[in-house]
């Protein structure tokens, strides 16, 4: 029997990562987590029901009444963020909510609320999960870490593109800023900030195409599956 694992995908803003862990997933037959989308969806929440971020009280009030959850949309054949029942995935990227996203996941109230859902639902393993802090506090014991890095310039031209694509009007001026004033209060908070676990593996991805990044990270992931299974077939054995 093939055991299942936990793949952790941590890193900057923009670099990649959701894509990578959604065509990991796909690839290995596995569950693909976006915890960026959660705490996006509280940060909508928050800018809906004006919740000031330094009132503790109105944080903890507001987080009784979030449910969020990942549906199957069949047509685009992709998982969609609902808030409370309501299909939020277009909204919650918006650049109303980037510029807010990161205040809201520097709050501890916040982030313990959706580490415990997460951790949840890394339970049966069988999941990638992409974020910052999920091979340094989620998944601490996740077989296969990765910390995915790019070069700036080639992020903001990235995303600026699928910004485009999707009808949003921004500058790459604007997309740049936003990505570095996030990567710096990510990297800067109090409560898990965003750094390199000691056993991720580093994969800088500005001159990787898609399909050579995901070749070379589902080959490692396959031998190591293959060899955690051989080790405990082993072991059951003796
Ligand atoms: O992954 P994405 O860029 O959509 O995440 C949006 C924001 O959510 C990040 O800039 C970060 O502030 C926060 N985040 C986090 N921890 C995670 C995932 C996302 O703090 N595990």
């Amino acid at each position: 029997m093939r055991k299942k694992i936990i793949i952790a995908v941590d890193g900057y803003s923009s670099c990649g990562k959701s894509t990578l862990a959604k065509d990991l997933a796909k690839e290995l037959n596995y569950i693909y987590i976006d915890s960026g989308a959660m705490y996006r969806a509280v940060t909508l929440y928050f800018m809906d029901e004006n919740i000031e971020i330094k009132d503790t009280n109105a944080i903890n009030a507001a987080l009784e009444k979030i449910q969020i959850r990942f549906r199957l949309n069949e047509i685009l054949s992709r998982n969609e963020t609902y808030l409370n029942d309501r299909n939020v995935e277009e909204l919650i990227r918006s650049p109303q909510v980037s510029s807010r996203v990161s205040e809201v996941s520097a709050i501890k109230e916040v982030r313990q609320f959706l580490v415990k859902q997460q951790k949840e639902m890394g339970k049966e393993r069988g999941i990638v999960m992409d974020g910052r802090d999920i091979g340094t506090v989620v998944f601490k014991d996740a077989e296969l870490k990765l910390f995915i890095t790019a070069d700036v310039e080639v992020r903001a031209k990235r995303r600026h593109l699928e910004m485009m694509e999707k009808g949003i009007s921004i500058t790459i001026d604007e997309v740049k800023q936003n990505l570095d004033h996030r990567d710096h209060i990510d990297t800067h908070r109090a409560e898990s900030p965003l750094y390199k676990a000691n056993d991720a593996i580093l994969i800088d991805n500005t001159i990787l195409t898609r399909p050579q990044q995901l070749k070379l990270i589902s080959n490692l992931a396959k031998k190591m599956i293959e060899e955690i299974s051989e080790n405990e077939a082993n072991s059951q054995t003796e």
